[in-house]
């Protein structure tokens, strides 16, 4: 399992297919889905798992009630952002370590 973590584009997720953020908790970052960052972990940090950016995360409870991840700093070198991305992937100039 190890082997398939890191920065990788496809790193298969949560068997629900959501996509995830990574939370750090007792000082590890941890994949957790969208929902677990909304409730379990509100007040931790959230990054991105393939930019290592800040993340935000919405709580969407409109039709679908699906949530919403979001960079809290644009970055063209990130997939997640489809609208902004350059193609490449680049790790986020404010990387969280
Ligand atoms: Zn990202």
């Amino acid at each position: 399992m190890d082997r398939l973590r890191g920065r990788g584009m496809h790193r298969g997720m949560k068997a629900n297919g959501s996509v995830v953020c990574e939370v750090k908790v007792e000082g590890t970052w941890r994949g957790v889905s969208l929902d677990e960052a909304l409730t379990r972990h509100r007040m931790d940090r959230k990054r991105c798992s393939v930019c290592q950016g800040q993340v935000v995360i919405y709580g969407a409870y409109t039709l679908n009630r699906r949530p919403h991840v979001a960079h809290y700093r644009k970055h063209a070198g990130c997939s997640l952002d489809r609208d902004l991305y350059s193609g490449t992937l680049s790790l986020h100039p404010g990387a969280l370590a």
